[in-house]
C-alpha cells in the first residue's frame, strides 16, 4: 500500500532554498493507492519555488502536530506548521471529538502540554466531576479549541500556514529535504532540517518511502470511522421523562429496521444513552462507517452516506420520542472521524501486550493508559469500549510508557512521526491514538527535535536522560523509567 514517490532534487543555481528542480516522473492516473501499474501521464521537469524554510517542519495541525510544533519552538527551533484544513485541531475540532483522557482511574498520569492546554482553554474546557476515578477527565468546546490552539502556536512563535496539503516528500542522500505542497498558486516547496509527520495518515512518511502498515493483520481493515453530530432544540426534560417503555420500543424499532436493511448501522450502547439523556450541543458518537480512509472516492461516498444516516436516525427520534420532536442537527463533523489509517514501522513498535501489561521503556516520553478500544472495522458500530473488556485494559492505577522509538524510523534519520500514525500494531494503536497520548508523543518529539538541532545530531542520537529531564522540567509526568 505504500507509495514511494521519492523525488530527487537539486538546489537551483544562485541560492540556497531558492527553488527546487524536480525531475520528470510518472504521475498517477489510476485507481487505488499504488498507481504503479495503472495508466499514467508524464509530468515535465519542474522548478518548484520555495514557499518557506525552517529548522523543523511539522505537517499536520491536529493535537499531535500542535504539541510537537509548540514544544520544538519553545526550545529554540524555528518551526513551521502546515495544515490542509482551514482550522487547527484535526479530529479534535473538525470531527467533533471533544473528550480528553488523562487519568489511570486513580490519578492523573498525563500532564505537560496537555495540562497546559487544559488551563489555557479556560471556559472552553470542562472537568468531569468524577475525575480522576474515570479515565475521561475533560470535555471541551471544539469551536473554542480551534482558537486556543491558534493562540498557543502564536505564543510559541510557530509559523502556521493552513489550507495547503503536503503531497510529495523530497529525499536526497538519505535525508528528507523538503515537502512539496499544493497551493492556490501551484506547487511549492517547504524545506527544513527536521520534519515531523503529524498528518494522522503518515502522508509524509509514505511519500518518502518509510515502510508502513495499514489495518489489522487478518484482512487489512482499519478501525471503523464515525460521523459525529450535535443536536439542538432537544427538550431534554421531556426526553428524560418519556419513560423506559417508549425508549425500549424505539430502540427495538431501530434494531428491527436495521436488521431488515431499512435503517443505518449504529452503536447500540451510545444510542441507548442518547435516547435516554436527550443532550443538546453534545457530539453524538454513534453513526459508523467502514472502509479505506486513504481512498478519496470511497471516503467521499462513506461521508455522504453517513451524513444521510444521521438524518435518518434523527428523523425517527423526532417522530417517535417526545422531546425530540423539535430537535434539529446543528453540527456534523467537517469530515468523517478517522481512527486509524497508515502506521509507520518504527524503531520500536508498541503492541497490545505492552499496553495491557503496562510495560515501561528506557526511552519513554510519557505515559498512556487507555484500553484497546477497537471500533468494528466492518462498520457495525460495535466497540470493545462498550463492553469494557477488562483483559483489554491496563489495571486501574497502572499505565504503559510511550517510547520515543515508536516515532522514529530506520529509513530517514531527520523524520519523526507522531500521533495515530506512529509505530503501533492495530491493537496498540487502538489505545495510543487518544488525543492526550498523541500530545504526549508530540511534546516528546518536538522537544527531541530542538535538542537534536542544538546538539547537531540526529533524532535517534539525542541523549535520552537529557530529553527526559527537559520534559519533566516542562511539567510532563514521567515515572518508573527503567
Ligand atoms: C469518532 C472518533 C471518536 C474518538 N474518540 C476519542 C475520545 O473520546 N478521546 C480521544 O482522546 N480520542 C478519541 N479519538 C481518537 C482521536 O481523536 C485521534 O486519534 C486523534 O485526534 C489523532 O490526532 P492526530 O494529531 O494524530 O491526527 P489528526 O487529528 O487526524 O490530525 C492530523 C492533521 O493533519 C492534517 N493533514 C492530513 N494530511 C495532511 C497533509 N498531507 N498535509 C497537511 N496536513 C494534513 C489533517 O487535516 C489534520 O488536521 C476518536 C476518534 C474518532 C474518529
Amino acid at each position: 500500500m505504500t507509495r514511494t514517490t521519492r523525488r530527487k532534487f537539486m538546489l537551483a543555481a544562485g541560492g540556497s532554498f531558492g527553488a527546487l528542480a524536480v525531475g520528470a516522473h510518472p504521475a498517477a492516473c489510476g485507481a487505488g493507492e499504488d498507481h504503479g501499474a495503472g495508466p499514467a501521464i508524464v509530468v515535465p521537469q519542474q522548478q518548484v519555488p520555495v514557499l518557506a524554510e525552517a529548522d523543523v517542519v511539522v505537517c499536520g495541525g491536529g493535537t499531535a502536530g500542535i504539541a510537537a510544533a509548540c514544544c520544538a519552538a519553545r526550545h529554540g527551533a524555528r518551526v513551521i506548521l502546515l495544515e490542509r484544513w482551514p482550522s487547527l485541531g484535526g479530529m479534535a475540532t473538525n470531527a467533533l471529538v471533544n473528550i480528553w483522557h488523562t487519568s489511570d482511574r486513580t490519578k492523573q498520569v498525563i500532564l505537560g502540554f496537555v495540562q497546559e492546554a487544559v488551563e489555557r482553554a479556560g471556559d472552553f474546557m470542562h472537568r468531569y466531576a468524577d475525575s480522576p476515578k474515570r479515565p475521561e477527565t475533560h470535555w471541551f468546546d471544539p469551536e473554542g479549541m480551534r482558537v486556543v490552539f491558534w493562540r498557543m502556536l502564536q505564543d510559541a512563535g510557530v509559523q502556521v500556514i493552513c489550507n495547503l496539503t503536503a503531497v510529495e516528500s523530497v529525499v536526497q542522500d538519505g535525508r528528507l529535504r523538503a515537502v512539496l505542497v499544493d497551493t492556490k498558486s501551484g506547487r511549492r516547496a517547504v524545506c527544513g532540517r527536521i520534519f515531523i509527520d503529524a498528518t494522522g495518515d503518515g502522508d509524509v512518511a509514505a511519500n518518502a518511502g518509510v515502510p508502513l502498515d495499514v489495518g489489522r493483520k487478518s484482512d487489512g481493515r482499519v478501525q471503523g470511522m464515525t460521523m459525529m453530530f450535535c443536536l439542538g432544540d432537544v427538550d431534554s426534560p421531556a426526553v428524560r421523562g418519556a419513560g423506559s417503555e417508549v425508549r425500549e420500543r424505539v430502540f427495538a424499532q431501530m434494531c428491527q429496521l436495521r436488521d431488515a436493511g431499512q435503517f443505518p448501522q449504529f452503536n447500540e450502547g451510545a444510542a441507548k444513552h442518547y435516547i435516554r439523556s436527550g443532550l443538546n450541543h453534545v457530539p453524538h458518537n454513534m453513526v459508523p462507517a467502514a472502509g479505506n480512509p486513504l481512498d478519496e472516492s470511497e471516503l467521499t461516498r462513506l461521508s455522504m452516506q453517513a451524513r444521510e444516516d444521521v438524518y435518518r436516525i434523527v428523523d425517527l427520534w423526532r417522530r417517535e420520542i417526545p422531546g425530540f420532536a423539535q430537535s434539529r442537527v446543528t453540527h456534523m463533523g467537517h469530515g468523517l472521524g478517522v481512527r486509524e489509517s497508515r502506521r509507520i514501522r518504527g524503531l520500536k513498535t508498541l503492541d497490545g501486550d505492552q499496553v495491557v501489561q503496562a510495560v515501561k521503556h528506557p526511552d519513554a516520553v510519557g505515559h498512556g493508559f487507555w484500553m484497546i478500544d477497537i471500533h468494528d472495522p466492518k462498520g457495525s458500530g460495535y466497540t470493545t469500549w462498550t463492553d469494557q473488556q477488562r483483559e483489554l485494559m491496563p489495571p486501574a492505577g497502572e499505565s504503559y510508557h510511550i517510547p520515543l522509538g515508536m516515532c522514529l524510523n530506520g529509513t530517514l534519520p531527520n523524520l519523526a512521526v507522531v500521533g495515530r500514525c506512529a509505530s503501533a500494531t492495530h491493537e496498540a494503536c487502538a489505545s495510543v491514538r487518544l488525543q492526550s497520548h498523541c500530545m504526549v508523543m508530540g511534546q516528546g518529539v518536538g522537544t527531541c527535535a530542538a535538542l537534536a538541532l542544538e546538539a547537531g545530531v540526529d533524532l535517534a542520537q539525542v541523549e535520552i536522560p537529557k530529553l527526559q529531564a527537559a520534559l519533566r522540567q516542562d511539567g510532563a509526568y514521567l515515572e518508573d523509567v527503567p
